[in-house]
């Protein structure tokens, strides 16, 4: 069965022990009180609550699925009240703004509670998740009223929020998009068109449901240039901000998918719905990447999260499923066979996933480190440090953490043998759940455009320059330390080749305009695997200084792991950078017909 422990253990090393996070904290605007031990006090709860509650639900909700009955979802159940004993507890509102109701508490804190809510109950993570992304597009852009009178119940998860993009014709290209909204005398505006794939669109936890719409005002300029951001709620609140009349806005449908199952996908109608201008007429796009940038990061924290749930149950299956012998002699001897553990390809399934689970849990936290930085450091300059790196790698953690999520949750779905195909064992669900992950928010395809044609070009490359000079000099720092260069040089040379690479896509795409798409996918991978050996380059100082010569415990482990990811896995990057360097000739020298 699948089984899942909060990684408490891990998250705290990651966050005091390689990060300093509370001594960083110090340094930060508002978040100066943010203690160790406030840290670890958060971190238990919440991992009890993702054990006791959340998780007991996940296999649950996937059998039941949402329902849709005029129009109305119901959903699996148990989870309206794990809902409540989310929002009420305040774990949906850690970093929001105290003057809403929120704690004030750092991004940092929030996704590494986010995590182990991801991993305990994906399908249910996703209703406060969304709501939290309109939380963040309202608070940059909205006006003061707005906020004033909205965000308060969305913050106390009172009320949730969608984010309403997609429609039938368009997903990526959101300029094709073909709601309306027309303007009246008052202000407002009547939203009019069909969106697809709309996550929360309707369910049957809260008193109202806030949606953020994407649409065009009539006679605005053509294309993406004339999307505009609205609210739209499905009850009109009255003056005393209690749901008021209905606004028609509806769920036609339901769609019927493949994981997830527990998270309503809604098909919705607006049918001349009121709604208001968020931000400045056709700058909607501008405020929706605000909320689309964070969940970005997000949903490759989730593609992990799943990772580690899959890893916790494989290697719990790995220990007490007995197959075959060992290659070494028996280590079961009185037993019929060995546990499948002492196989070297079991292994190998086991070590690829701890390895990609641990070091994208502290690239993930670094990144989310930097946005707390970008937010609260006294420093403009740093600030605006902040806010370049995490633009820089915000495709990276989506993708990459996605990617290697998702294969982990095969590759451990393929420890059960035939057991991971079958629905009681709980490992095909997580496959099913983990593969979304990939597809939206941005398909990783789409992310890794986003990398290599908007990214990495940011001032003339010198962001990509900055980011290079940064883990050459944690490369540096450890020169003098004897015991690093087993993780120092296979870093050096993972550098190198993404400097190489970086050098050559530059390059390459001012004569071929085909170049960065061809490679963008590889050239991301490479990044991230550069970015995972710079976090277990970290995690292995860290753990050296701390073992104290103890060759068996948690400290021992993790150098064995970063050796593991070292040798093992840092290497895919040779044939990235030859599959980089080779172009884009052969990739798109068949005609369209030819295929
Ligand atoms: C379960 C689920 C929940 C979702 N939740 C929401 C939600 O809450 N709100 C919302 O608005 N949307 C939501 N979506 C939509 C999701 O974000 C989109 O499906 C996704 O962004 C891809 O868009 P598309 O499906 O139209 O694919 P398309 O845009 O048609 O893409 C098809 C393929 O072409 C590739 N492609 C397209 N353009 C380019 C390009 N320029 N360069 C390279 N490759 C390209 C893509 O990578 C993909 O492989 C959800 C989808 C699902 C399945």
């Amino acid at each position: 069965m699948a089984t899942y422990a909060a990684p408490v253990r891990d998250l705290r090393f990651v966050l005091h022990e390689m990060l300093d996070v509370s001594n960083a904290f110090s340094e930060l605007e508002g978040l100066e009180a943010v203690s160790d031990d406030l840290l670890d006090a958060i971190l238990e709860e919440a991992g009890k609550l993702c054990e006791n509650v959340l998780f007991p639900l996940y296999q649950k909700g996937d059998e039941a699925g949402c329902t849709l009955a005029h129009a109305q979802v119901t959903s699996p159940p148990g989870f309206a009240d794990a809902y409540k004993a989310l929002t009420e507890g305040g774990w949906t509102a850690l970093s929001c703004a105290p003057e809403y109701g929120g704690q004030g508490l750092p991004e940092t804190v929030k996704f590494a509670v986010e995590e182990m809510i991801c991993s305990a109950n994906m399908a249910l993570s996703l209703y406060p998740g969304l709501t939290h992304g309109a939380y963040r597009a309202l608070t940059g852009y909205a006006s003061a009223a707005i906020k004033d009178f909205y965000l308060p119940k969305m913050v106390s998860g009172e009320w949730s929020g969608t984010m309403c993009l997609t429609e039938s014709h368009c997903g990526t290209d959101l300029g094709l998009m073909r709601t309306r909204a027309e303007p009246q005398d008052d202000g407002s505006f009547l939203i009019s068109g069909t969106k697809i794939f709309i996550t929360g669109g309707e369910q049957d936890f809260t008193d109202n449901i806030i949606h953020l719409v994407l649409a065009k005002i009539p006679g605005g300029p053509p294309g993406i240039r004339g999307v505009s951001l609205f609210l739209v709620p499905k009850f009109l609140p009255d003056a005393d901000g209690d749901p008021g009349a209905r606004n028609p806005v509806f769920c036609g449908a339901l769609e019927k998918k493949m994981g997830i199952k527990g998270a309503s996908t809604c098909v919705m109608n607006f049918e001349g719905a009121r709604g208001w201008l968020v931000g400045e007429q056709n700058k909607g796009m501008r405020a929706m990447f605000s909320m689309m940038n964070h969940e970005r990061l997000w949903v490759g924290m989730q593609g992990l999260s799943l990772g580690v749930t899959a890893y916790q149950s494989a290697a719990e299956y790995a220990k007490e499923r007995v197959q075959g012998r060992s290659p070494s002699g028996p280590v079961n001897a009185q037993g019929s066979a060995d546990p499948i553990i002492v196989h070297p390809d079991v292994r190998r399934m086991l070590m690829t996933t701890r390895a990609y689970m641990e070091g994208g849990r502290a690239l993930y936290l670094w990144v989310a480190s930097q946005l707390d930085r970008a937010a609260h450091h006294p420093d403009p300059q740093v600030r605006a440090a902040g806010d370049k790196r995490v633009a820089l790698l915000t495709p990276v953690v989506k993708a990459f953490l996605s990617d290697v999520g998702t294969e982990s949750a095969i590759a451990c779905q393929q420890v059960f043998g035939g057991h991971g195909y079958i629905r009681e064992w709980g490992m095909e669900q997580i496959v099913r759940d983990a593969r979304i992950t990939q597809i939206y928010e941005g398909t990783n395809g789409v992310q890794a455009m986003d990398l290599v044609g908007r990214k990495l070009p940011m001032e003339g490359g010198a962001v990509m320059r900055d980011y290079l000079d940064e883990l050459r000099a944690a490369a540096d720092s450890h020169a003098g330390t004897a015991a690093m260069v087993e993780f120092i040089a296979p870093f050096r040379s993972a550098l190198a080749r993404l400097e190489e690479a970086f050098d050559w896509l530059m390059e390459r795409a001012a004569t071929d305009p085909s170049a960065p798409g061809a490679s963008a996918t590889e050239f991301l991978r490479l990044m991230g695997l550069t970015g995972l050996a710079h976090m277990w380059v970290a995690a292995a100082a860290t753990a050296l200084e701390k073992m104290e010569g103890d060759n068996t415990g948690f400290y021992a482990a993790k150098l064995t792991t970063a050796r593991f990811f070292m040798q093992r896995l840092l290497p895919q990057g040779m044939a990235l950078l030859a599959s980089i360097r080779a172009g884009s000739e052969s990739l798109m020298a068949l005609e369209a017909e030819a295929f």
